[in-house]
């Protein structure tokens, strides 16, 4: 029966932290001079008071617990999103470098270390998958997520997360050509951590990862089994298994018992707070923007999405015309085309790009406005 641990949380992770991995039976896990893998989400230079990254201090309290249970090394490793420039940074704007190093632990990119190849392991995945081989070398992985809504996948949490671990490569295939919630589940039945946190201290609510507002969940979950934390969040987000295409396929692939979980701790109904999700949010911060994006991966619409929101929160007028993105015919014949994807004979205005930059699609639309 796997067990999900939830306390309430106003971000004094010190003393917080030994107490939910304790109600989450996780002592015994980290045994002595073992080596320790804490993997937060650090999807990009974000403060974690805008909810969008792992607060720097909830993995300061775990390197706390790790070697007070015996490790011997203790490595934070992320890799930020595919077309990051500068992929170090995420560490250091975040403030998580400093916190790693005060401590004396060690913190890495990912993304520079070799990786492992796992050929045909699921029609979910690319054939030849890229996973960095730091996930293989350490002897436990915590894995620290934080309570999102995503775009494309309702929900990021510690399923989600493991997508950090692989190719830049693979994440952009990932985001082209498969189901983004299909796959993070299958990369679960290739990366085992051995404890799943989400922190909902502070969330994300609206057009998540990253440009959505901050959620005041006020609540943290952790437990051994991360599709079983996965679920348990998911719900004080005020979302159902259905709601969520990752957890109901776990659910109908026999990877995720719903019934059989058993929380403790608060009880989930006095953590519980629906997130804005994040069409409604668009519908409320762009209610006059026809769009046509079903078919785009998620770097298209977030850069769109993102162009568009920061025009009309600088009250910068934008067109009023269908504004098309994504694989597949575009149907309305006076859209505006973004994205190589939407390249045709049409002669409509095409703006190329895969997916275009957020200060070239201003300068695109304007032209329309
Ligand atoms: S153009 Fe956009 S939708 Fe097409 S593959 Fe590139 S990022 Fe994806």
């Amino acid at each position: 029966m796997p067990k999900v641990a939830i306390l309430k949380s106003s971000g004094e992770y010190r003393e917080l932290v030994p107490r939910l991995l304790e109600l989450a039976d996780a002592h015994g896990i980290v045994r002595d001079g073992e080596s320790v893998l804490i993997k937060p989400n650090l999807h990009a230079p974000q403060h974690y008071t805008t909810g969008g990254t792992v607060n720097p201090a909830l993995v300061g309290a775990l390197i706390d617990w790790a070697r007070a249970q015996g490790a011997a090394e203790v490595l934070v490793a992320d890799s930020p999103y595919h077309s990051h420039p500068n992929p170090e940074e995420v560490f250091t704007a975040t403030g998580m470098a400093e916190v790693v190093e005060a401590r004396g632990a060690k913190w890495t990119v990912l993304r520079r270390h070799p990786y492992r190849t796992f050929h045909d392991t699921s029609a979910h995945l690319p054939a030849d998958l890229r996973i960095s081989e730091a996930v293989f070398s350490h002897d436990r992985i915590i894995n620290v997520a934080v309570a999102k809504t995503h775009l494309d996948a309702m929900v990021t949490l510690g399923m989600k997360n493991l997508k950090g671990c692989i190719s830049d490569r693979d994440k952009r295939v990932l985001h082209q050509d498969f189901d983004i919630s299909r796959a993070v589940l299958a990369l679960s039945r290739l990366i085992h951590p051995d404890l799943t946190i989400v922190d909902g201290t502070l969330g994300m609510e609206g057009i998540g990862p990253a440009m959505g507002t901050v959620a005041h969940l006020g609540a943290i979950f952790a437990g051994r089994d991360i599709r079983a934390v996965d679920a348990v969040a998911a719900q004080a987000m005020g979302c159902g298994i259905d709601d969520v295409l990752k957890l109901k396929r776990a659910r109908a692939e026999g990877l995720l018992e719903v019934e059989s979980i058993e929380t403790v701790g608060e009880p989930l109904e006095g953590v519980t707070r629906r997130f804005e999700r994040p069409y409604e949010a668009m519908a409320r911060q762009l209610p006059d923007v026809k769009l046509e994006i079903a078919t785009a991966c998620s770097a298209c619409k977030l850069n769109l999405i993102r162009a568009l929101c920061e025009e009309v929160a600088a009250g910068v007028s934008v067109p009023d015309r269908c504004i098309a993105a994504g694989k597949g015919r575009v149907k309305d014949p006076d859209a505006l085309l973004v994205g190589t994807c939407t390249r045709d004979d049409s002669g409509r205005p095409y703006l190329p790009g895969c997916p275009p930059r957020i200060e070239g699609i201003k300068q695109f639309l304007s032209g329309y406005s």
